[in-house]
C-alpha cells in the first residue's frame, strides 16, 4: 500500500493491531519473513541495480549488487542462520542469599513492537533492509520511510515489499522531508535512523515527545592513522578502495589521513599507481556517481575552499566523466572547512602528521568517529590506539570490510552515533531483554519481615 504523510498514523495502526494479535511471533514465522527478504533481493536483482544507476545517474550494476544486494543477503543469512540460537534464554546465576535460594533467573528477547527504520540514499537498499533483518529477525513490525533523494530505488522498495509482505507486516512510507518529520512522530517502538547528525537532533527532539528509544547511525570523520611501520603500498590500495567504492559517499570511508611529513611522496606516488591499477583494469563501467548536484557542488566546495587556504591539491584521473575525479586535500589552514566537514565522497584530506603521540591528540581533538583506521604492523601502537582513543569502531591494515562481518557490531559514539545492530547486537537492540525472576519453591520470606536492619546486614556481608 502506498503512504503519504495522511495516511502515515493509519498504516502506523495497522502495524500496532498485528502486533498486539501476534507479540511473541513464532521461530517458524520469523523465519519465513527473513526468507521473503531473500527472496525480495534476488529476484529483482537486476531492477534494484538499474534503479540505483537511476538515481546516481550512473552506479556501476557490479558495485550495487556487492553493496547493496550482496551485502544484504549475506546479513539475511547470518540471521537465518543464528535465530534459534539468539531466541533463546540466556540463564542468569541468581544471587546466593537465602531469600533468593531456589529461584532461577534469565533473561528473554520480546519483540518491543513496531520499529521505524528511517534510511538513506548512500547505500538505498543496503541501508533499509539490513535493519529490516534485525527488526524481523526479534519478531518485530517494521514501517521503512526511504530517502527522497534516491526516488527510484524507494518506489521500488515500496513496490517489492507490498508485493511480498503484508501490511501489518512490513510498510513503506516514502516521500519528502513532511513525511519524513510526520513519519518520526509516530510513537514507535523503537526508531533506527541513519543519516546526518543535524536531523538526528530533530529526530530526538521528536522521538522524545513520545519517549521513543533510538539508534543514531550517524557520519563523521573517520580518520586513517599511517605509522611508521606502515606498508604503504597496501596502505594506498586500501585507501583508493575506500574513496572509489561508491565514490566515497560512505559513512565508514576513510576521511582524513594522517601521516609523517617524509613518508608522504611516497604514499602518493603508491597512491597514483593503485588508482591507475583500478582505472586500467576496471575502466569506466565499475564507476559510481556523486548522487546529485548539490553533493556535487557541496564536494567542489570544500576543494576550492581548502586550495585557496592554502593546500596543495592533486587530481588523480577519474574513470569517465560523470564520475569524479579522485582528490587529494594536503594540508589546508586550520580555518578551511574540509577540516571539519564530513566529506562523504572521493576526497582525501592529508594531514602531515607523522607521531603516534601527536596522531592521537589531533583524533582527540574532535568528536568521536564512526571508526579509526590504523596502517603499521605494530600491535603495540595499535593497542595504545585502542586505549586512548574512542569511535564505534576500530580497524588495523583495511578499510570498511569491517562491515561485511555481520558478527560485529555496527554504530557510533558520541557524535558518529548510539546503539549498535547488525547479527546478534541487531535482535538484542531490537528486542525487549527482558529480566525474568522465578522465585523458588521454598517460602522463606519469613527472614525478610521487619525489623529489616538484622537482614540487610546479613545480605550485606
Ligand atoms: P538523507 O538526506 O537521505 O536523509 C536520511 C533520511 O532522513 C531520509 O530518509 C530523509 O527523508 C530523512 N529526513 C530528512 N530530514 C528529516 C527530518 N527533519 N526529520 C526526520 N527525518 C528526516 O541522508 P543524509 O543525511 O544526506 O545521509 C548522509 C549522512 O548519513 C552522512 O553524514 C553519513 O555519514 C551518514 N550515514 C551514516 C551511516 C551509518 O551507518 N552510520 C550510513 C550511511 C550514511
Amino acid at each position: 500500500m502506498s503512504v503519504s504523510s495522511n495516511n502515515l498514523e493509519p498504516q502506523f495502526q495497522v502495524l500496532r493491531k498485528a502486533y498486539y494479535l501476534e507479540r511473541y511471533p513464532s521461530l517458524a514465522a520469523r523465519l519465513d519473513r527473513l526468507r521473503r527478504v531473500k527472496a525480495m533481493l534476488t529476484e529483482h536483482e537486476s531492477a534494484w541495480c538499474e534503479a540505483l544507476s537511476q538515481d546516481f545517474g550512473y552506479r556501476s550494476a557490479d558495485q550495487s549488487s556487492f553493496a547493496d544486494i550482496t551485502t544484504s543477503i549475506k546479513s539475511v543469512n547470518h540471521a537465518l542462520k543464528n535465530l534459534k540460537f539468539w531466541m533463546k534464554a540466556e540463564r542468569r546465576t541468581p544471587d546466593l542469599s537465602l531469600r533468593m535460594s531456589g529461584a532461577k533467573t534469565y533473561v528473554e528477547a520480546f519483540p518491543k513492537g513496531v520499529v521505524g527504520i528511517v534510511s538513506p540514499w548512500n547505500f538505498p537498499i543496503n541501508l533499509a533492509l539490513s535493519p529490516l533483518v534485525s527488526v524481523l529477525a526479534a519478531g518485530n513490525r517494521a514501517f521503512i520511510k526511504p530517502s527522497e533523494a534516491t526516488p527510484a530505488t524507494s518506489a521500488l522498495l515500496e513496490k517489492l515489499i507490498s508485493q511480498y509482505f503484508t501490511d501489518d507486516e512490513v510498510a513503506v512510507a516514502c516521500g519528502d522531508v513532511d513525511v519524513a518529520q510526520a513519519f518520526v512522530k509516530l510513537p514507535f517502538d523503537h526508531i533506527i535512523y541513519t543519516g546526518g547528525e543535524t536531523v538526528a537532533k530533530h529526530i530526538m527532539r521528536d522521538a522524545a515527545e513520545n519517549l521513543v528509544p533510538l539508534t543514531l547511525e550517524l557520519g563523521g570523520k573517520s580518520p586513517v592513522i599511517v605509522s611508521s611501520s606502515a606498508d604503504l603500498k597496501l596502505t594506498a590500495k586500501r585507501i583508493a578502495f575506500g574513496k572509489y567504492f561508491n565514490a566515497g559517499q560512505i559513512c565508514i570511508a576513510p576521511d582524513y589521513l594522517l601521516i609523517a611529513e617524509d613518508r608522504l611522496e611516497a604514499f602518493l606516488l603508491d597512491l597514483k599507481s593503485a588508482v591507475e591499477h583500478a582505472d586500467s583494469s576496471q575502466g569506466s563501467a565499475d564507476s559510481v556517481s556523486i548522487v546529485n548536484e548539490r553533493h556535487r557542488q557541496r564536494i567542489d566546495y570544500l576543494i576550492a575552499e581548502g586550495e585557496s587556504a592554502n593546500a596543495r591539491v592533486m587530481r588523480f584521473s577519474g574513470h569517465n566523466q560523470s564520475a569524479y575525479q579522485l582528490t587529494v586535500v594536503i594540508n589546508p589552514s586550520a580555518d578551511a572547512g574540509i577540516n571539519n566537514s564530513e566529506i562523504f565522497g572521493p576526497v582525501l584530506l592529508i594531514k602531515t602528521i607523522g607521531d603516534l603521540s601527536e596522531q592521537i591528540a589531533y583524533i582527540n581533538q574532535s568528536s568521536h568517529p564512526l571508526v579509526i583506521y590504523y596502517f603499521g604492523r605494530s600491535e603495540t601502537e595499535f593497542r595504545r590506539v585502542a586505549r586512548e582513543t574512542s569511535s564505534g569502531g576500530l580497524v588495523k591494515n583495511d578499510v570498511i570490510f569491517q562491515y561485511a562481518n555481520d558478527d560485529l557490531p555496527f554504530g557510533g559514539v558520541g557524535g558518529s552515533g548510539m546503539g549498535k545492530y547488525r547479527g546478534e547486537y541487531g535482535f538484542k537492540e531490537f528486542s525487549n531483554n527482558r529480566a525474568v525472576y522465578k522465585s523458588g519453591i521454598v517460602d522463606v520470606s519469613g527472614f525478610v519481615t521487619p525489623p529489616y536492619s538484622g537482614v540487610f546486614r546479613m545480605v550485606n556481608k
